[in-house]
């Protein structure tokens, strides 16, 4: 999605319909209000029954990243606009310098060199609870593409936080930045709702809920909950739900066969997870754990592709997808 807002030719293969993904069981298309011991209910008041439950209602971003409550139309329109306005524009300010902010900055100056980008970040480094060597190797990378770097700013006067927009920003540095566009990219929101609806929940100070060693959220002992409406100790990444899943399904299938929660390792949060943020599909930079690596291996590994080839593979899509006109 964040490519998509440069390139929207790549938007329809990046939209995976998860209606094929299972080869034994059900997809439902619905909305879950409520859980319980038995089971689920839907907004339509139909029930899933089930012996375990995992709640993964995620979290929402602004537009054009994520669709509002699965409003994939919306989240269309939403591409159009923003890229629209994105052509015409000639100065853009991203204000926030996580991971979407770094990448958004890096991929516009690739497919857009004549923006002038200014990336508003509120720490005096780039991902500072990586290793230092990562964010020096993006600072140089994006500042050798053109893009300024406010360090240590914040944003006071976002009038948005759901779309980016024309306007002022005030900086708590004093400067002033007056911009064509700007993307507030800020952060995700879990979505807690249908969590809320469980006994004996406790939020963390991250806005997500709490679990237990054995991922689960509440005094029920059936009802686990994983992916970034969590908080089990991991950063919210698709990165880290790849190691909680695989503990996940191993736990149920052992449940299932009759052993004890008890006796089930408890889950142990990925504390120095890789990450891969390439600027564009050439260059870029990851954290592998053991190394920080180059433009060569952030584009093989993701940039080149954005791994929409393995996830169509993964969810049974056909390999590509026509654009809709
Ligand atoms: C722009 C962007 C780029 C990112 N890039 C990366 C990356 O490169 N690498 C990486 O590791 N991570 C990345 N992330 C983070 C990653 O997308 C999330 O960590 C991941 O999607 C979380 O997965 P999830 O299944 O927990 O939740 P989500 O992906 O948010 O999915 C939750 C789903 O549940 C649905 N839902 C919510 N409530 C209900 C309900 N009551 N009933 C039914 N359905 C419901 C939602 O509509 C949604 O479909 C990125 C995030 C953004 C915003």
């Amino acid at each position: 999605m964040i490519r998509a807002v440069t390139d929207p030719a790549i938007l329809e293969r990046a939209f995976i319909p998860y209606d094929k993904l299972l080869t034994r069981g059900a997809f439902v298309q619905g909305t879950a209000s409520a859980i319980d011991a038995q089971g689920v209910t839907l907004e339509d008041g139909s029930r899933v029954e089930g012996d375990y439950v995992v709640v993964a209602t995620g979290s929402r971003n602004s537009l054009p990243f994520k669709p509002v409550d699965g409003d994939v139309e919306a989240l269309r329109e939403a591409n159009a606009r923003v890229h629209a306005q994105l052509v015409s524009a000639k100065t853009v300010a991203i204000v926030g310098a996580g991971a979407v902010g770094i990448e958004l900055a890096g991929e516009i100056a690739h497919a857009m060199p004549d923006k002038s980008i200014i990336l508003v970040c509120n720490t005096d480094r780039l991902m500072p609870v990586k290793p230092a060597t990562l964010g020096r190797s993006l600072k140089q990378k994006l500042e050798a593409a053109g893009v300024e770097i406010i360090f240590g700013a914040k944003a006071e006067n976002l009038e948005h936080t759901d779309e980016p927009y024309a306007g002022i920003l005030d900086l708590s540095s004093g400067r002033e930045l007056l911009a064509d566009l700007i993307f507030p990219v800020v952060g995700s929101h879990a979505n807690t709702r249908l969590l809320e609806t469980l006994p004996d929940i406790r939020k963390s100070r991250s806005g997500r809920f709490a679990t237990d060693g054995r991922m689960r959220p509440s005094s029920l002992p059936n009802v686990f909950a994983a992916g970034d409406v969590v908080d089990n100790g991991d950063a919210m990444t698709i990165v880290a739900i790849t190691r909680q899943v695989p503990w996940l399904a191993k736990t149920l299938r052992a449940l299932m066969s009759g052993r004890a929660i008890e006796d089930i390792k408890p889950y142990a949060p990925w504390g120095r997870a890789p990450i891969l943020l390439p600027l564009g599909p050439v260059i870029g930079s990851s954290f592998l754990v053991l190394f920080t690596a180059g433009n060569w291996v952030t584009s093989k590994i993701k940039g080149a592709d954005m791994f929409l080839t393995k996830y169509r593979k993964n969810l049974g899509a056909a390999s590509n997808a026509r654009a809709k006109s």
